[in-house]
């Protein structure tokens, strides 16, 4: 969020812009900030998340702006080890990094930060967060299979509605949420759909592209129009390198946080295609709606985010069972796992990722642990060409 401080950009440019849409989404942070100042100024409420368990549809329901506060900065990460342990997650160094130095606007001008109980980093990063920021802490349970676990978290997701309630002093009506669901489906659906063009012998655009095409805040109705524009134009496109030539790869493990894209850029630049993205940054957080026939909105809620497969849930079998399915669409020809640095959960179970991939999917399998620093980079650009070398050679001594 490096660019965060520079001035909002104007509607005439929102305007301009909307008439190439790839370029629309080239300035997250203005676009974002510009949407958050103009909503907030209307009396809306900011209200800053860091997990894809936190359902926005109950923040969009309290008239409330969700906003992604997740950090991908290397310099924030650094500055956070003032205070926290070197050697924890760069996502979390730098979520707290911002807050320190006061260089995300948008947690800056947060009314309520909605925090999750994941991963132990991240839950005791929030203890030091809350002393700055008013924050409500969700308690999310681990074990996905289990209906008592599912009842604890359907209370806890009344407990937030109710928090959101009595902090903006509003009411979240039945009509309210399902509107708010609605809107929700409709931008998972359109991502869905975008990240479905790279299915093809031919995508229309690369990982890199699709991945830039998001927004630190859901559900602004500029987006959704953008998206769909972005659908009905890339028909035809053509992508250089061109996509016969390169190794079809799928990404999983951790998310891309805003600033952090610098690996999946050297998977690109090595002459791959990274085809699937199942991490939260990427398939994951959309491949589920909201059941919009379910007669309580708020059970239909928790049973979408209760099925997100977070490697912090045990067992987390549902993960296996989507990147199987996925690899099958996308024609995946290796996998390459991404840890940041010091993700236990990620990393311990990246054991039956590889087991997967090499007993199971046949395919070729690269686990990376990195952090946001560029220190690396030719070394990890030597160990993608390493594995692309393996995909082509097997490919050779098929034909
Ligand atoms: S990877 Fe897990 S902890 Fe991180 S945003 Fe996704 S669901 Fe939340
Ligand atoms: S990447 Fe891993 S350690 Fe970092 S915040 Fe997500 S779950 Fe926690």
């Amino acid at each position: 969020m490096e660019a965060a401080c520079s001035l909002p950009i104007n509607n005439a440019d929102r305007k301009s812009n909307a008439e190439s849409p790839m370029t629309y989404f080239q300035s997250p942070v203005e676009n974002g900030l510009a949407y958050a100042v103009a909503r907030k100024k209307e009396g809306a409420r900011i209200v800053g998340i860091m997990c894809e368990y936190t359902p926005r549809e109950l923040i969009l329901a309290a008239d409330g702006v969700p906003v992604c506060l997740c950090g991908g900065s290397a310099e924030m990460a650094e500055s956070a080890e003032k205070v926290l342990p070197s050697n924890l997650c760069p996502i979390i160094k730098s979520t707290f990094g911002y807050s320190l130095e006061k260089e995300n606007p948008f947690l800056e001008m947060s009314d309520l930060l909605v925090a999750e109980t994941t991963c132990d980093g991240k839950k005791k990063m929030y203890e030091l967060l809350a002393e700055k920021h008013p924050m409500h802490v969700l308690e999310l349970p681990q074990k996905p299979d289990d209906r008592d676990a599912f009842k604890h978290w359907e209370t806890e997701l009344h407990k937030l509605k109710g928090a959101l309630e009595k902090q903006f002093s509003t009411r979240i009506t039945d009509k309210k949420l399902r509107d708010a669901i609605g809107v929700m489906n409709r931008e998972r659906k359109l991502k869905r759909a975008l990240a479905a063009l790279l299915k093809s012998e031919k995508p229309p655009l690369t990982g890199r592209e699709l991945l830039e095409m998001k927004s630190l805040i859901s559900a602004i109705p500029g987006d959704l129009e953008q998206y769909e524009k972005v659908l009905l134009r890339l028909n035809g496109r053509t992508i250089s390198p061109s996509a016969e030539s390169r190794v079809r790869v799928m990404l999983t493990g951790v998310p891309l946080p805003h600033g952090a894209e610098r690996v999946l850029e050297i998977m690109e630049d090595s002459g791959g295609l990274v085809v699937c993205q199942e991490n939260c940054t990427g398939y994951k957080p959309v491949q589920e709606d909201v059941d919009e026939t379910v007669e309580d909105p708020l059970q239909a809620l928790a049973e979408k985010y209760f099925h997100l497969p977070c490697s912090v849930m045990t067992r987390n079998l549902r993960r296996l069972d989507q990147l199987r399915a996925l690899a099958g669409e996308y024609r995946v020809e290796c996998l390459i796992e991404l840890i940041w640095q010091a993700c236990l959960t990620y990393d311990v179970e990246s054991s039956w990722v590889k087991r997967l991939a090499e007993e199971e999917l046949n395919v070729p399998y690269l686990r990376l642990e990195t952090d946001f620093s560029p220190s690396d980079s030719a070394r990890i650009a030597l160990r993608v060409q390493s594995l692309y070398e393996t995909v082509k050679g097997r490919k050779g001594s098929h034909h």
